[in-house]
This record gives structure tokens, C-alpha cells and sequence, in this order.
């Protein structure tokens, strides 16, 4: 089983993205984490790429499209949970091209349907685990007294650089300008499935596992 989480920034698609990994043994292909690893290594590619991460613009459809083709092409899993791929037309035309070509089928796209006004509410107040990646939210989720995460007991909290108003503003419009057009792209391809992505993180967990078991 192959799917695509699409939605807006903080629209919750890594949080459910991890779940399925743990419960499902799917992979999650979050080109986004990608990027972040690579920013990090300060290789010539993440180099290359931070500044327009820190912006909130995208990264060029050839560099994503390479990170996700070298991805595809090793294990498999119980399938691949695309986490933030695609985010243009040519990433999805490639996709699909590149799953032909692995002999592998786009089982759903499941969107999740937020509203604008909770996305900046839920970005700007996001941290996560430095180790495993497990999500906090100052109000809603804060990370605990105890300085320790819940799930690895790791002690490194983070905050990413482009989690701020002014970056998210900027990736919000580069989703509509540029990604939302995937819903009706993948809708007329017979694929789209939309969640309401405001419920609680179990909620929505149950939705999206009801689509999987169709
Ligand atoms: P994310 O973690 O998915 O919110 O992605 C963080 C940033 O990485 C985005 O704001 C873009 O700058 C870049 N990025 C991630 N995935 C893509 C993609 N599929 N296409 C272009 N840029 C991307």
C-alpha cells in the first residue's frame, strides 16, 4: 500500500505519518526531513537548499524528485507513506512515473482538511523531539516538566527555523499557489480522500485507518 499525505503546513501530516510507520510498518518518505538531514550533514545539496527552506519557498522539483527516486528504489516495507511530496504537478507526474517504473501503485491521497486560522496556531507554537521526532505544542502538547521525552526519553527538544509567521505565511502561499492544485489532479486520477484534519490526533488516526482498510 502506497499513499500520499497531502495537506498544508502543520495540517498534522508527519504525526500521522510516524503513527502509521509504528502501527503499519509502512515507510514515511517526508521530503522535507530529507532536506533537513541534508542542511544538517552541510552537504553541498543542503547548502544549496537551507536558505530556501528558512524563506519557506520550495526546493527545486529536480533536487526533491532525486531524493525521492533514490528512496523508492530500496526496501519497501508494508509500503510508502509520502509525507510532503509531491508539492507541484511535475513532483506528482514524476511520482507517478517513478512508481510505474518500480512496478508499484498510488493506493490513495489522503487530504487533510484543515482551517487556516489553526495551522499558524499550531506551527508557531510546534517543537519536536531531537531524537525521535515525537511532536510537541507549547499550549495543547507541551513537553514535559521533566525534560524528557515520552516516548525515547530523549532530552533534546527542537524548534525548526521556518516554524515562525512570517516563514509560514510564505509556505502557506506557496501551497495554495502551488500544491493545492494536486487535489483536483489526484481527484480526476480516481485517488482522493479527504479526512478532517481539526480533530484530535486519535480522530483523525481512525479516519485515515478506515480509508486503509477499504
Ligand atoms: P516540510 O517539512 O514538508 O514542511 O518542508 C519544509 C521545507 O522543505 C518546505 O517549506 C520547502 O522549502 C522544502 N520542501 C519539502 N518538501 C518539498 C517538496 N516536495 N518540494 C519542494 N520543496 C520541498
Amino acid at each position: 500500500m502506497n499513499i500520499i499525505l497531502l495537506g498544508p503546513p502543520g495540517a498534522g501530516k508527519g504525526t500521522q505519518a510516524r503513527h502509521l510507520v509504528e502501527k503499519k510498518n509502512m515507510i514515511q518518505l517526508s521530503t522535507g526531513d530529507m532536506l533537513r538531514e541534508a542542511k544538517n550533514s552541510g552537504s553541498e545539496m543542503g547548502n544549496l537548499v537551507a536558505e530556501v527552506m528558512a524563506r519557506g519557498d520550495l526546493v527545486t522539483d529536480e533536487i526533491v524528485i532525486g531524493l525521492i527516486k533514490e528512496k523508492i528504489s530500496g526496501e519497501k516495507g508494508g509500503g510508502f507513506i509520502f509525507d510532503g511530496f509531491p508539492r507541484t504537478l511535475n513532483q506528482a507526474d514524476a511520482l507517478g512515473k517513478l512508481l510505474e517504473e518500480c512496478g508499484e501503485n498510488l493506493d490513495f491521497v489522503v487530504e487533510m482538511k484543515v482551517d487556516d486560522d489553526a495551522l499558524v496556531s499550531r506551527i508557531t507554537g510546534r517543537s519536536s523531539c531531537g531524537n525521535c521526532g515525537e511532536v510537541f505544542h507549547d499550549i495543547t502538547n507541551p513537553w514535559p516538566a521533566s525534560g524528557k521525552c515520552p516516548k525515547c526519553f530523549g532530552t533534546k527538544v527542537v524548534r525548526r527555523a521556518d516554524d515562525n509567521e512570517d516563514s509560514l505565511r510564505k509556505r502557506l502561499m506557496e501551497y495554495y499557489k502551488k500544491t493545492s492544485s494536486l487535489i483536483g489532479y489526484y481527484y480526476a486520477k480516481g485517488d482522493h480522500v479527504s479526512v478532517n484534519g481539526l480533530a484530535s490526533v486519535e480522530e483523525v488516526q481512525k479516519s485515515i485507518a478506515a480509508v486503509l482498510d477499504r
